[in-house]
């Protein structure tokens, strides 16, 4: 890290802190003792959505809470449960070593968690989540779930 201000290349850290888009780090030169802030992002490559015509797409966990929160809107369900169910998600979404993941992976496990959560949310959904227009067809995939319990 070289100082913007004499090109020294010896820096001191002085401060190091989480930021919204990375590390933010104070530094102090020792060569012209003055201070500056370098920003540090964090380069996480997204895992890759394989969506059910074959596109593919970057897991996109902005798109995943809008979702399970338009699912959840007006039931009485904390943000921190929203929060929590799609951390769990997406932690085990980058856990997988494959790199890609079906998108129907990723909705099977919010309808487990929701399913569990609250049951109008779940099938809401479900409703919107799931390429059949029916109840029957919900019907089926309720069935499906339960049994892999
Ligand atoms: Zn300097």
């Amino acid at each position: 890290m070289k100082c913007p201000y004499c090109q020294g290349g010896d820096t001191r850290v002085i401060d190091t802190r989480e930021a919204n888009e990375g590390v933010r780090r104070r530094r102090e030169c020792r060569g012209c003792e003055k201070r500056f802030t370098t920003y540090e992002h964090v380069a996480a490559s997204n895992p890759m959505v394989v969506k059910r015509d074959g596109r593919r797409e970057e897991f996109d966990r902005a798109k995943l809470l809008a979702g399970v929160r338009k699912a959840c809107a007006k039931r009485p369900i904390a943000v921190e449960e929203v929060e929590r169910l799609v951390n769990a998600v997406e932690s085990r979404v980058r856990a997988r070593k494959k790199g890609e993941v079906k998108s129907r992976v990723i909705g099977d496990m919010v309808m487990k968690k929701l399913k569990e959560l609250d049951e109008v949310a779940y099938i809401r959904f479900a409703s919107v989540y799931l390429p059949l227009d029916d109840l029957n067809a919900i019907k089926r995939e309720v069935d499906r779930l339960l049994e892999q319990k």
